[in-house]
C-alpha cells in the first residue's frame, strides 16, 4: 500500500493504522495525487488543503472522504485515521477487535481518558464511538482498570520495583525477539556477568537509600534466569538478600520459564532466598508445536517441572501460553489453556503470537497464514468460568491480528510487577544487560536510563553501568523525593 500525504507532517498514526491491515507499506510525502503515474494502484491519498480529504483506492475501488480540518492538529489526525479505518474495513472486509487503536497499553489510555472525563462510561463511548474498539475488547479493558484502580490509587511516589536481568537461554525459542544469549558455550561470560550483576545489585541498593525510594516488589527475568548453574543463581539472590530489606517487599518474582534448564535445586534456592513467585512456561501442551517453535522440552517436561514447583511449595506459579504459534490449533490451544487449569496454576499468562524482525519465524506472512489466533482467544471465557479475572494486558506491535498478551490471575494473586511495568505508573530500576529503569515522576513523567543490551557489552563498559545508575538520584531530586 503507498501512502501519499499531502500538506501533512507525519504519518506515524497513519502508517501504524495500515500496517494493521497489510504489512507491505510504504510513504511519499509533499505529492500531489496528480502527479503520480495513472497506472499507481492501492494507495491512500491524504491531503490538508482547504478541507482535508481521504482517499482509498483498492483493488480497483475507490473510497473518498472530506471534511474541514480540526484546528487541533491531534483531533485531526484522529479525524483522519477514523476515515481511513473505515474504509480499509470495507476494503479489505475485516472489522480489528481494537479498532484503529494501534497503542499497546490500552488499559493507561483508558486510565487517562478516566482522569479526564471522570467517568468510566464515557470513557467507555469514546473507545466504542470515536475509536470502534469491539464491545468485547472494551470490556476486557474495563475490567482490568477497575481491578487495577485499586492497586495503583494505594500505591507511594516513591515506591519502586527491582528487576534484575539474566539475559541466557539454553536455545533460542523461533519467535523469540528478546536479547538473550545461548547458554552453552556461554559459561565463562555468564560467570563474568553474574559477578558483574552482583556488583551492579549492590550498587544499586546504595543508590536508592540515596534516592529516598522504597523497594515493593523484586522480578528476577530474562532470558532464563535458571539457565545460570544452581551456584550462580544462588550467588544472585544471596546478594539480593544481603543488600535490601526483604521483609517490606511485597512479592518477589524469579522466572523459571524453561524445564529444560530448572532443576529441583534451583528451585530450592529460589524459594530459600526469598521468592514467594515463579513462573514454569509450558507456552503450548503440545509436542509436536513444541518442536516447531525450537524448544527443546516435551510437555511431560513442564509438568513434571510444574510440579517441583509446587512440592517446594511457591505462592504463585505463573504458566505462560502462546496463541498462534505455528501448527496449533483452536483445539489444541483449547487442550492447553483446560490443562493450566487443571493444574491449578494461581497466574495463567495468554500471549498473542507477535512476529518481529528480530525473530527467527518469517515475518513477512499475512497473518491469516497462521492458525485462528481469535478463535484461540476466545477460548480464554473458559477462564473466566474458573474463576480467574484478567488483571494486566499490553499490545505490542506486530501481534497476529493486532491482539493483546493478557494475565490473568487467581483473585489474590495478582502479580503486581506487570501491572507496575505495563501500566508505568512506578519507577522500575534495572539491573543487568537489556535492562532499562524508568524513574516515574508524581505527574506521569518517565525518565528512561539504559543499560547495554548485550551481556558482552555490559561485562566490558561496566563502570559506565554503575555511572548511569547514579542518574537515578539526579532524577529523584528533580521530582523532590529527596526533599527532607
Ligand atoms: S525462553 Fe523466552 S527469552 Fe529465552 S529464547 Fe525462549 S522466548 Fe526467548
Amino acid at each position: 500500500m503507498l501512502i501519499i500525504l499531502n500538506n501533512l507532517e507525519s504519518h506515524y498514526e497513519i502508517e501504524q493504522l495500515t500496517r494493521m491491515f497489510t504489512k507491505d507499506i510504504s510513504v511519499v510525502h509533499g505529492t500531489k495525487k496528480e502527479c503520480l503515474p495513472a497506472d499507481t494502484a492501492d494507495f491512500l491519498y491524504v491531503t490538508n488543503e482547504e478541507d482535508v480529504t481521504v482517499e482509498l483506492n483498492f483493488n480497483g475501488i475507490k473510497f473518498t472522504e472530506s471534511f474541514a480540518a480540526d484546528t487541533d492538529t491531534d483531533r485531526m489526525y484522529l479525524d483522519i485515521c477514523a476515515s481511513a479505518y473505515k474504509m480499509y474495513t470495507k476494503a479489505f472486509g475485516r472489522k480489528l477487535a481494537w479498532g484503529m487503536l494501534t497503542g499497546v497499553r490500552p488499559v493507561r489510555l483508558m486510565r487517562s481518558f478516566y482522569a479526564k472525563y471522570g467517568d468510566i462510561d464515557t470513557v467507555c463511548g469514546i473507545l466504542k464511538d470515536r475509536y470502534f474498539v469491539s464491545d468485547e475488547k472494551i470490556k476486557l479493558c474495563r475490567d482490568i482498570f477497575t481491578l487495577q484502580k485499586g492497586i495503583i490509587d494505594s500505591g507511594d511516589e516513591k515506591d519502586y520495583s527491582l528487576y534484575i536481568s539474566v539475559p541466557f537461554c539454553p536455545t533460542r525459542c523461533s519467535y523469540c525477539s528478546f536479547v538473550s544469549v545461548g547458554s552453552t558455550g556461554a559459561s565463562g561470560l555468564m560467570g563474568e556477568y553474574v559477578d558483574k550483576l552482583c556488583e551492579e545489585i549492590r550498587y544499586t541498593a546504595r543508590t536508592a537509600e540515596k534516592a529516598g525510594l522504597k523497594l515493593k516488589t523484586i522480578y528476577i527475568g530474562g532470558g532464563t534466569p535458571t539457565a545460570v548453574s544452581a551456584d550462580q543463581l544462588r550467588q544472585i539472590m544471596q546478594t539480593v538478600k544481603e543488600n535490601f530489606d526483604l521483609s517490606q517487599v511485597l512479592e518477589y518474582t524469579v522466572e523459571a520459564g524453561r524445564p529444560d534448564c530448572t532443576t529441583r535445586e534451583k528451585l530450592q534456592v529460589i524459594k530459600e532466598l526469598g521468592a514467594d513467585r515463579v513462573s514454569v512456561n509450558p507456552q503450548t501442551f503440545s509436542d509436536e508445536v513444541l518442536r516447531a517453535i525450537g524448544r527443546k522440552h516435551s510437555h511431560q517436561d513442564f509438568v513434571e517441572c510444574y510440579n517441583m514447583a509446587r512440592e517446594i511449595g511457591f505462592k504463585t506459579i505463573n504458566t505462560d501460553l502462546i496463541a498462534g504459534l505455528p501448527l496449533d490449533t483452536v483445539e489444541g490451544f483449547e487442550r492447553s489453556l483446560k490443562g493450566c487449569i487443571e493444574l491449578g496454576a494461581e497466574n495463567i499468562t495468554v500471549h498473542t503470537l507477535t512476529l518481529k524482525r528480530a525473530s527467527n519465524i518469517v515475518v513477512n506472512r499475512e497473518d491469516n497464514y497462521y492458525s485462528d489466533v481469535s478463535g484461540m482467544l476466545e477460548k480464554c471465557s473458559m477462564l473466566a468460568d474458573a474463576g480467574y479475572v484478567p488483571y494486566y494486558m499490553y499490545r505490542q506491535k506486530s501481534t497476529l491480528q493486532s491482539l493483546e498478551n493478557v494475565g490473568y490471575s487467581q483473585i489474590g494473586h495478582e502479580n503486581l510487577y506487570n501491572i507496575y511495568i505495563m501500566e508505568e505508573i512506578q519507577t522500575i530500576i534495572s539491573c543487568g544487560a537489556g535492562g532499562v529503569t524508568k524513574v516515574a515522576g508524581p505527574h506521569g513523567e518517565l525518565k528512561r536510563i539504559y543499560n547495554y543490551k548485550y551481556p558482552t557489552e555490559y561485562v566490558k563498559d561496566f563502570d559506565t553501568i554503575l555511572r548511569r545508575k547514579d542518574e537515578v538520584i539526579n532524577v529523584c531530586q528533580q521530582f523532590g523525593f529527596l526533599k527532607g
